[in-house]
């Protein structure tokens, strides 16, 4: 009774192997399939998200840029009522004044401007060009509003006392 069995034995395991020969084969043929899928996919994917972002920024550009440019600037009015000064050691005696946009500090005779409400002082020419596109101070982000001198308060026209042209 004993080669029947054994030969049984291997037949059984010969199936075995077999089996899992073709699951094997099987699986790596589903595991090919969806990985052409996949990649498909994905390059169909990027394909319409390229698009996509191609689509906005046209429209961004096309619609809101001239919409937000004017917006955002400051208007010529307010940018002409803040106080101007022309810098001299002699009438800024104690305090180095910095131009709050390129950074360097004022010159004898340069002209600037000041912000009323946090004192952060310009040259013109700078605060010409930033007002442009921006309505806040570029350093402390405080928005600008038209500035009208009140001699009543001797706080906001401190530091334009010694304007030359008087206020
Ligand atoms: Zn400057
Ligand atoms: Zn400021």
């Amino acid at each position: 009774m004993e080669p029947p069995s054994a030969s049984s034995n291997l037949l059984y395991s010969a199936l075995v192997v077999l089996f899992f020969v073709v699951v094997i084969v099987f699986a790596l043929h589903l595991y090919a399939r969806w990985f052409t899928l996949r990649a498909r996919r994905r390059q169909l994917l990027a394909r319409v998200r390229g698009v996509g972002r191609t689509r906005v920024v046209f429209n961004v550009d096309s619609d809101y840029n001239p919409a937000t440019t004017v917006s955002r600037g400051l208007e010529a009015r307010v940018l002409r009522s803040l106080p101007l000064f022309t810098y001299s050691a002699e009438t800024h005696p104690d305090s180095v004044m910095e131009c709050v946009v390129c950074l360097s500090e004022f010159e004898e005779n340069e002209s600037g401007r000041i912000l009323p409400k946090c004192k952060h002082s310009f040259h013109t020419e700078c605060s010409d060009m930033w007002f442009y596109s921006h309505s806040t101070c570029p350093l402390c982000r405080t928005p600008v509003e038209e500035y009208k001198p009140t001699p009543t308060n001797p706080g906001d026209v401190a530091l334009t006392i010694h304007e030359p042209r008087g206020l």
